[in-house]
């Protein structure tokens, strides 16, 4: 059955997946939804036998249904190889009672590369599929970790220019080099003097506007988005909670059936939408806990049922969360309205006028899978130090916010379901903050000093990432302002 999508602002209906991909965001400002959330039509029993690569194409061949199997699989194929460090492509590591999902094995060692090292087939398959003949300009705002995985995914990749935007101050020394150092003649990348949000802002605001791309279709360009906003980023991070749960279920550390919760450190939205999106689709899943540092404007929502982005922006050690508007939380707002896009719409333009809006008690009510929690820097802290001390299992800053509010929670709910924490992103890719968590002090040593210091004291052997940026050439060294993106697209393009 040919499953359609449509913006969550209504402009914008019937759409095919591979189309979707390919615009990445609606006309209207709307981000791309299925018209319903399909079911699983294998058991858990039998995904319990399956390889990461088979789940995938059971997950992904439900939401992607104008895809050949033949081109689903081969994608698949091309996406989860050796470029992950390990066959199982997302472990589990069981500690302190919680199983660890990691999700960093890929080669830029974050969860972003669970979607962005597909998203770059998919989307050339869709260019195919729909006679585009335009190149296709990648166009995202990142926040540290999806700007590396976007470009390693699109460098290269004929038919492609692919154009990333950072805040300056706002991502770890690794996750900077990582970028500035990045190969491939269609790679682009530029830092803006503002924060994630002002950059994702500017993002949308290009996508937005029509003249802009009716200029660049003349010569030859459409723009397109690697950000979580595009429906082939959600797809792929549905599989592995799907897998996740068959992998516990086929070592015997869960029941046919039972529950699990599951705890996200959350920025945009996207990774714990995608575990709700399995839960719709029959993975039991109970309570989705949304983990939030300092800037914890969806506890805030959750609590209240207003979402208000008019408040500080807090830069933390989990740089990747330091985000005021979560934009995939409107897919969950649509769904929420029982897919009444002008209801969202609305919504979503008290946002963007007052910076807040408030939701209806029935639509609170459709969020009640969720809930909110925040742990703030000291806290995160203490948990990578104590996990660590007593376990000898090290988590990055991002995750170390996921484990002290899943502890929060079971402490103040007594909720003892078995719980799935995302592990996001390996610890080396935060080092220094990661460091300092477990010595308790600060420190003074080079970034590379600390990689090493971080080796001999956990153990755990220094990915090829990290190696391969201590003496790769910086090549792009590009500054702009908020407002310039525009003007710096066109330079990058020449
Ligand atoms: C992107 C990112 C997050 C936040 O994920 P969202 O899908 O934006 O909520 C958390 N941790 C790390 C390491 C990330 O790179």
């Amino acid at each position: 059955m040919e499953l359609s999508y449509q913006s969550t602002r209504g402009g914008e209906a019937g759409v095919t997946a591979s189309q979707a991909i390919l615009k990445g965001l609606a006309a209207d400002g709307g981000l791309f939804m299925p018209c319903f959330i399909p079911k699983l039509d294998k058991t858990m029993k039998e995904l319990s036998l399956m390889t990461y690569q088979e789940t995938a194409y059971e997950v992904m061949k439900l939401f992607l249904t104008d895809y050949t199997e033949a081109e689903l699989k081969s994608c698949i194929e091309r996406a989860y190889d050796s470029k992950f460090d390990t066959q199982e492509i997302a472990p589990l590591s069981k500690a302190d009672g919680a199983y660890y999902l990691e999700l960093y094995h890929g080669s830029t060692i974050a969860f972003k590369d669970m979607a962005l090292s597909i998203l770059p087939h998919l989307m050339t398959t869709a260019a195919k599929k729909n006679q585009v003949k335009n190149k296709i300009v990648i166009l995202t705002a990142t926040s540290g970790d999806t700007g590396k995985a976007a470009m390693a995914g699109f460098a290269d990749v004929e038919g492609t220019e692919i154009i990333v935007f950072y805040p300056r101050d706002g991502v770890s020394r690794v996750q900077e080099l990582q970028m500035v150092t990045q190969k491939g003649d269609n790679t682009h990348v530029a830092a803006i003097h503002g924060n994630f949000d002002d950059a994702q802002t500017g993002v949308k605001k290009i996508f937005g506007d029509k003249e802009f791309a009716d200029f660049l279709e003349t010569k030859g360009y459409q723009l397109s988005s690697a950000n979580s906003i595009n429906i082939g980023r959600l797809v792929p991070q549905i599989v592995y909670y799907v897998y996740a749960y068959a992998k516990l279920l086929s070592t015997g550390e869960l029941a046919d059936g039972e529950w699990i919760n599951v705890t996200v450190p959350t920025g945009n939205f996207g990774n714990i939408l995608a575990a709700y999106f399995a839960k719709q689709m029959g993975v039991p899943v109970k309570t989705l806990i949304c983990a939030s540092n300092d800037n914890k404007v969806l506890f805030d929502f959750f609590q209240s049922g207003t979402y208000d982005r008019n408040r500080e922006f807090i830069l933390t050690s989990s740089p990747s969360m330091d985000i005021l508007i979560s934009s995939n939380l409107e897919r969950l707002i649509y769904l929420s309205t029982g897919c009444d896009a002008a209801l969202s719409a609305a919504l979503m333009k008290e946002l963007s006028e007052k910076g807040s809006y408030t939701v209806t008690g029935e639509m609170k009510e459709k969020m009640a899978d969720f809930a909110g929690g925040f742990a703030l820097e000291e806290e995160n802290r203490a948990t990578i130090k104590d996990l660590f001390d007593r376990t000898g299992y090290l988590i990055d800053t991002h995750t170390g916010v996921a484990a002290a509010v899943y502890r929060n929670y079971r402490q103040s709910t007594g909720d003892n379901t078995k719980t799935v924490i995302a592990s996001t992103a390996s610890p080396y890719k935060f080092s220094r903050n990661v460091l300092e968590a477990i010595e308790g002090k600060q420190e003074t040593e080079d970034e590379f000093q600390i990689i090493d210091h971080l080796a001999g004291v956990s153990g755990i052997p220094i990915p090829l990432a990290v190696e391969e940026i201590r003496t790769a050439p910086v090549r792009h060294n590009t500054e702009c302002d908020a407002d310039q993106m525009k003007e710096t697209v066109l330079r990058f393009l020449g």
